[in-house]
Formats: C-alpha cells, structure tokens, sequence
C-alpha cells in the first residue's frame, strides 16, 4: 500500500541520498532518490512526494531551475533545500521557493545533522488519515481542546520579569496522541468551525484570566487570532462582552495575528483591529520578519506591539545579520511606538543579548514551556525568584 508521507532526495552525492532516505525511512517515509534532472521530473510526476529534498547546487544545473520547475508545476509538495553554501544563499533560495507558491521547509547547510534533519522531517509528517472537521466537532463537545499558557518576561532595566503568558491551543487526542495546533486550525478555518472554536477559547483564557486576578496576580493574556476572525465585525464586541461577563479589564488582554496582507477584505479587517484597540486591547503582529507579517501591514494596521519570528531570533549567537535584524526591528518598532517581543528564547546568551538590544518582552523554552493553566503561577513565581537576583547590580 502507499505510504502517506513520500519523500523524494535529489543530490548528485548518492551516499548524501542514502543518509537522507534511511533517516526518513526510520520516520516512516517510502522513498525515492535521484541524482540528476531529468529523472527527478519523472520521479517527481510518478511518485507524487509529499516532501522534496533538494540539493542547490549539482554538476550541469542547479537547484533554482528544480524550484522553479516544481512552481510551474503548482507542486503542492514540501520542499527542503540543502547545500554546502552560506546561510544567505539558503534563506535566498527559500524564498525565492515561497515566491514560486511551494511550501517551503526552509534550509539546511551542508553538512546535514542529524537531528536537524530529523525534526524538520517529523515536522513535515502527514499523520495518520488526517483529523476530520467532524473529530474536531467532537472534541470541542468533549472538550479534548485545551489552553496552554507559554510565559513572557518583562525586561525591567535589565531583569527579565514574567507578567504574562501566551495562550496556545492543545489537541490531545485520546487515539491519534497530540495535534499541533497548525494542523486543527487550518480544519477549523476551512470548515467553518473557526468561530465556535475561537469563542471557546477566548471564554477559557478570559476565565482563567480572572483567576489569577482573584489569586492577585493579575497576568496579562495574549491568544492567538485566525485571520479569519478578522472578518467578522462582530468579533470585538464578543470578546469585550466575555471580558466584562468575567471582570478582566482588556489592557490584560491581546490578540496576536500574522498574515494579514491575506485578507479577503481589508477594510473589514481593518475596521475589526481598530475597533479591538479601542476598546483597549493588545494588539502584535505575529512572526514579524517572515512573509507573512509585513511591513506594510506594520504601517497600516493598529498594532501596539511586534513580535521577533522565531527565525531571527534563534540565529543571534550565530549570525551577525539576525543580530542585525533584531536590533533593527527593535529600533523600528519604538519609534512606532510600539513595543517588541523576541520568541523563541532558548539560552541565557540569546537573553543577554536581548537584554543589550533594548527588547521589552522575551518568550520561549528558557524561560518557560507551554504549561497548562494550573501550572503557571507556580512556574512564574520560581523564574521571577530567580531572574531577579543574577541580573541585579
Ligand atoms: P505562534 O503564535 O508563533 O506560537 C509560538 C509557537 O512556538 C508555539 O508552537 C510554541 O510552543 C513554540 N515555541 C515557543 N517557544 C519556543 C522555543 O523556545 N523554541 C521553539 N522551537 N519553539 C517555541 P505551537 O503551540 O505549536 O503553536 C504553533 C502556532 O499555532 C502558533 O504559532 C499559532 O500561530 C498557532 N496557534 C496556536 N494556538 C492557536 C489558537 O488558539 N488560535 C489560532 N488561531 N492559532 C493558534
Ligand atoms: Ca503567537
Ligand atoms: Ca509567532
């Protein structure tokens, strides 16, 4: 029987395929590997991948003409690009597939590792027979959906104080095991079910809002935001009337939101973000930098504070460009007025780093997982202990 997840290696190093095929074929691809052009259009149309692996740079031709056969084709696969040159080169060719309308995986120098490799394929897994909008249904009724909370730390002259957190959506589903939230939404987004499951979300965050407020630590809320919400001129109201329903005052809460160039209408999107600011709501431009979140959107719409992508933040010990970056959209986002959260936080080095940027908010696995609600207080107050003690002069 066919395999659901078909990875496809082009690379004129066959032992570079064959590491590449046996690591996905331990995840549970079926694979195919080529060497040169020609038969990779063959096996592209024969095999029909779900992931596409491709070397930039091969004797007589190039990667770039490969991505640009695979837009001409509205290839619906993934594509990885791999190669021996600079980071530059890559993120160059990442976009240039994001531009050709592939869905990119994004790049990996040469040489691969292996747990680089790993996640980016795990990542890239279709599971099982898929989540259908009726599971979805039917979680929402047995109320599988959760909210978890991830912290984030308030830089206050140079100590990292944890005064909020960023609400996620978790599936556990009692069969299939955890579904990213990435793969629910777009279902809840297609089917219609997006404002049911918003609603419920919302209603969940807002209450667990007003019990820290009744534990008297009030901690500000950020939920995520579908675009598709964005449409709705009636959303705004709902959410201040479940904010009043439970007496948390919206300066406690925002609404993070990416891709808005997307819109089907932007005079409604826009009509629904000013009307959210106005009522005193938070309002961040999620994964700012990637192509998703503009600077157009940056100048046009509402928004009080920028959110760093992960992307950036990550490369900072590494790469003087992402240094470069994020000082750059730290800068750009105060004198908008505007305040700026990095993501994606994983070592006290990066936080140094940000601290010296000037960057008023940090998230990310340093200084705390997504936890559930019951979790959080615990967790916040034991990083605040902490935090303040190293930093303090
Ligand atoms: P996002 O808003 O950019 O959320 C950040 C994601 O990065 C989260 O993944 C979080 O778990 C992960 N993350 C946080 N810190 C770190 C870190 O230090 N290292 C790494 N490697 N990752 C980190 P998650 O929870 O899987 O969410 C993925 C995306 O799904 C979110 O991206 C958001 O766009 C969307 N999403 C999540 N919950 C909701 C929701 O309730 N509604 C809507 N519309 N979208 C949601
Ligand atoms: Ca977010
Ligand atoms: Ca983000």
């Amino acid at each position: 029987m066919e395999k659901i997840n078909r990875l496809l290696v082009i690379d004129d190093q066959q032992e570079l395929c064959d590491f590449i095929a046996e690591v996905a074929k331990d995840l549970g691809y079926d694979t195919l590997t080529v060497t040169d052009a020609e038969t990779f259009r063959r096996a592209y149309l024969n095999f029909n991948p779900t992931v596409v692996v491709l070397d930039l740079q091969m004797p007589g031709f190039d990667g770039i003409e490969l991505l640009r056969y695979l837009g001409s084709q509205n290839a619906r696969t993934q594509v990885l690009v791999a190669s021996g040159m600079d980071q530059r080169v890559l993120s160059t060719a990442d976009q240039m597939g994001q531009s050709q309308g592939l869905t990119m995986l994004g790049a990996l120098q040469k040489p691969i590792m292996l747990p680089d490799l790993e996640s980016v394929l795990r990542r890239a897994m279709k599971r099982g027979a898929g989540v259908t909008a009726e599971d979805l249904q039917d979680a929402m009724t047995k109320q599988q959906l959760q909210v978890y909370y991830q912290p984030k730390a308030r830089n206050i002259g140079g100590s990292w104080v944890v005064e909020g957190v960023e609400a996620l959506a978790r599936w556990h589903h009692p069969l299939r095991g955890f579904i990213p939230p990435p793969d629910f939404i777009g279902i809840a987004e297609n089917s219609g079910q997006i404002r049911q499951l918003t609603e419920q979300l919302v209603e969940e965050c807002i209450q667990q809002a007003a019990q820290w407020i009744a534990l008297d630590t009030p901690l500000h809320v950020a939920i995520n935001l579908s675009t598709r919400l964005l449409n709705d001129r009636n959303f705004p109201d709902l959410v201040a009337t479940i904010a009043a329903k439970y007496g948390v005052s919206p300066h406690l809460l925002a609404f993070e939101v990416t891709e808005t160039a997307a819109m089907a209408d932007p005079d409604t999107t826009m009509d629904v973000l000013t009307r959210l600011r106005l009522k005193n709501f938070g309002l961040s431009i999620d994964d700012f930098g990637t192509g998703y979140s503009s600077l157009k959107q940056l100048y046009q719409m509402p928004f009080s504070e920028l959110k760093i992508d992960i992307s950036f933040v990550r490369d900072v010990c590494q790469r003087h460009e992402a240094r470069v970056m994020v000082e750059t959209m730290v800068l750009l986002a105060h004198k908008l007025g505007m305040t700026v959260c990095a993501e994606g936080v994983e070592t006290q080095e990066v936080l140094d780093f940000l601290a010296k940027a000037n960057c008023d908010h940090v998230q990310g696995y340093f200084v705390g997982k997504p936890m559930p609600g019951a979790d959080v207080l615990t967790a916040v107050a034991s990083w605040n202990r902490q935090t303040a003690a190293p930093y303090a002069a």
